[in-house]
């Protein structure tokens, strides 16, 4: 039991209680088995039927075409970075029988990581454009794309990356670029890690999504992935001798997306617990309206909190371009010298916690994952008017 939190952390975040409570019991003693779902096979009929219900439960979810394949694998969204890189340079090469160059559209600290780690693993890169380029040195905004469809264009380019909101920075992509979309020979890769089922999104268009679980779907631990499986095919194509040859990366065997898949994402052991409460959370959303439903409350939450925060532009330094703003991580500063320690204390007063922002920003982050109620946003964002109009 607990008191209902509202707690802004960006992850791991706050899951909804009732999800917690199964989870409990489950770890327990798991379908009356007399034993706990973290104590049985992953290859068990138990097991199995956990693997194939979340992937059931995610596909009515996000009306995953058949043309997608859905599996898990551990190691985060990090681990995410590196088997991008490797998969999908090889899927390229298996496709073409040439080395292409993977492009990355850099919006904030998360897709300079990702595009960091395909460097080292000495995948070709091309940086497509890097926002902090067009707002003077800071991440902020997403230029228009009209100033670099041309590269896009242009380019041989294996995938296209992005990632769709950046967690740290709060930018997030309003919509999906078009000259990306529209060029059926470039696959868009995009990291979902901190709003995926925020809002619709449109899964065929993507050719590759992941998403790691500690924000809006569940336990750290567990990293989703949503495939077109023709790149399956592709990377199936490309002998490790020819990727060898071709100076990539060979994929270690635990992240090789073809082997995974092969085996219902248990070729090694899957950490059935954790996919357990994913699942769990697939199941809360679906009997909650699902998808638009959770969108609907999301756009009202990220409303009611920026109105109060724009309602003091003296006091409040919004850093994000607000054709940008991220809908899942509010970043705010405060204008006046001295007052950031006042105001974390007296939000954790009123319970109000995890509103420091990440140690490479500063200031303030409120992270308004799906597991965040609007009356737990209004309780924020009544806060933040009457701080400001005490201290302004
Ligand atoms: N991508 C995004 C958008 C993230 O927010 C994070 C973590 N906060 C990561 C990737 C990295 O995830 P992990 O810590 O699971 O490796």
């Amino acid at each position: 039991q607990r008191e209902e939190p509202t707690h802004f952390g960006a992850g791991p975040a706050q899951l909804p209680t009732e999800v917690l409570q199964q989870s409990a019991k489950d770890l327990i003693n798991f379908n009356n088995l007399g034993l706990g779902i973290g104590e049985i096979s992953h290859r068990s009929k138990d097991a199995t039927k956990v693997i194939d219900d979340a992937k059931a439960h995610l596909k009515e979810l996000m009306n995953i075409p058949d043309t997608h394949e859905v599996f898990f694998m551990q190691g985060g969204g990090t681990t995410g970075f590196s088997s991008i890189a490797s998969n999908l340079s090889a899927a390229y090469l298996g496709k073409t029988g040439k080395v292409g160059t993977a492009g990355y559209l850099v919006t904030g600290s998360w897709s300079q990581k990702s595009l960091e780690e395909a460097k080292r693993l000495r995948v070709p890169t091309e940086v497509i454009f890097n926002s902090k380029d067009y707002n003077n040195g800071k991440y902020g905004s997403i230029p228009p794309e009209s100033e670099w469809a041309g590269k896009v264009k242009d380019g041989q380019f294996s995938y296209v990356y992005l990632c769709e909101n950046e967690t740290v920075h709060g930018v997030e992509w309003p919509r999906l670029p078009e000259c990306v979309t529209s060029n059926p020979d470039i696959e868009l890769v995009a990291d979902l890690s901190s709003d995926i089922l925020s809002r619709e999104i449109p899964v065929s268009q993507y050719g590759l999504i992941i998403a790691g679980a500690q924000k809006n779907i569940g336990l750290a631990g567990l990293t989703l992935y949503i495939i077109k499986k023709s790149i399956l095919e592709d990377i199936k194509k490309a002998s490790e001798e020819e990727i060898h040859k071709a100076g990539l990366p060979i994929t270690p065997i635990a992240f090789d997306f073809p082997t995974v898949v092969k085996n219902n994402s248990a070729y090694n052991t899957i950490p059935i617990f954790t996919l357990h409460v994913m699942d769990l959370v697939f199941q809360h959303l679906l009997k909650k309206g699902g998808v638009k439903a959770q969108q609907f409350e999301n756009e009202k939450k990220a409303d009611i909190l920026y109105t109060s925060l724009d309602q003091f532009p003296n006091f409040y330094n919004m850093p994000v371009d607000k054709s940008c703003r991220s809908k899942m991580n509010v970043v705010f500063t405060l204008k006046k010298e001295g007052l950031d320690e006042k105001f974390l204390k007296e939000a954790a007063e009123l319970n109000l916690t995890g509103l420091k922002g990440h140690r490479s920003v500063g200031g303030f982050r409120a992270s308004i994952y799906n597991a965040l109620s609007v009356e737990s946003v209004q309780k924020l964002a009544n806060f933040v008017r009457e701080f400001a109009e005490k201290n302004a």
